[in-house]
């Protein structure tokens, strides 16, 4: 089995297990995420799409199970050792920091020297076409600017995965459709493996290369947008993506 899995070129979750209490919010996960892909967990709130996202950023350990990043396994790392990095909910900017310093705050401390530092974050900013706000502070920036600040903040680490978790949920419908293909655009540009957290089924039909649908700490069916909406395998399936009859 071990050798199989050092063949794996991406992200490799088997038989992920975690329970709160009495709880058991994922049963059982195993899912193989390319290298280079945009993938999605779609499901409704509750059914663990962010413990599983949690899972692989190692801010929680499963109960059970391995998560294999390109051969290499992950499981027992602590967040700050994985090559993966994560965009939260609430964005989670530090609000006494310029822009450019909260997009430079990782690199120093991991103590890059000043140059490095300086067009990393140059890089990441352009990417984001952020050079124009480096000085403000968060709570001069709109929705959306503060969302692509914490893009930057994450991609200017060069992780091999990102991992976001509903990162557009608090942008206006007009502002989400452009973020979504930012969002896209920036994936294919980098080529880096992309999970996306969402419970918001057009979203998921709109960016990703492969979904996944999850009911109830369970993934119920795994490919891309056009198979599982042309092939929905269960009524759930069928009903969340609208498309029972
Ligand atoms: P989703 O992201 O799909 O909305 P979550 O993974 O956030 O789902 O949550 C799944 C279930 O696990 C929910 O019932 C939630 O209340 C519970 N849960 C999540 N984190 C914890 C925790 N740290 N302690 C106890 N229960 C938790």
């Amino acid at each position: 089995m071990t050798e199989v899995l050092e063949k794996v070129e991406g992200l490799l979750l088997q038989g992920l297990r975690k329970r709160f209490g009495e709880l058991e919010v994922l049963k059982g996960i195993s899912l193989e995420v390319k290298k280079g892909e945009l993938f999605t967990l779609l499901g409704p709130s509750g059914c663990g799409k962010t413990t599983l996202l949690r899972l692989v950023g190692g801010f929680e350990l499963p109960d059970a199970g391995r998560i294999v990043l390109s051969g290499r396994d992950l499981t027992g790392l602590p967040a700050h050792r994985r090559p993966v990095n994560t965009v939260f909910q609430n964005y989670a900017l530090f609000p006494h920091l310029t822009v450019y310093e909260n997009v430079a705050f990782g690199l120093r401390s991991r103590r890059f020297p000043e140059a490095v530092i300086r067009s990393k974050v140059e890089y990441a900013l352009g990417l984001l076409r952020l050079e124009s706000l480096v000085h403000r502070y968060p709570h001069q920036l709109s929705g959306g600017q503060k969302q692509r600040v914490a893009l930057a903040r994450a991609l200017v680490n060069e992780p091999e995965v990102l991992l976001l978790d509903e990162p557009m949920s608090a942008l206006d419908a007009k502002l989400r459709a452009e973020v979504q293909v930012e969002l896209r655009n920036l994936q294919r540009r980098l080529g880096a493996t992309f999970i996306l957290v969402t419970h918001d089924q057009e979203e998921a039909m709109a960016v990703s290369d492969r979904i996944g649908v999850m009911e109830g700490g369970v993934l119920l069916q795994v490919g891309t947008p056009d198979e599982v909406y042309e092939r929905p395998r269960t009524r759930f399936v069928a009903e969340f993506l609208g498309v029972a009859n």
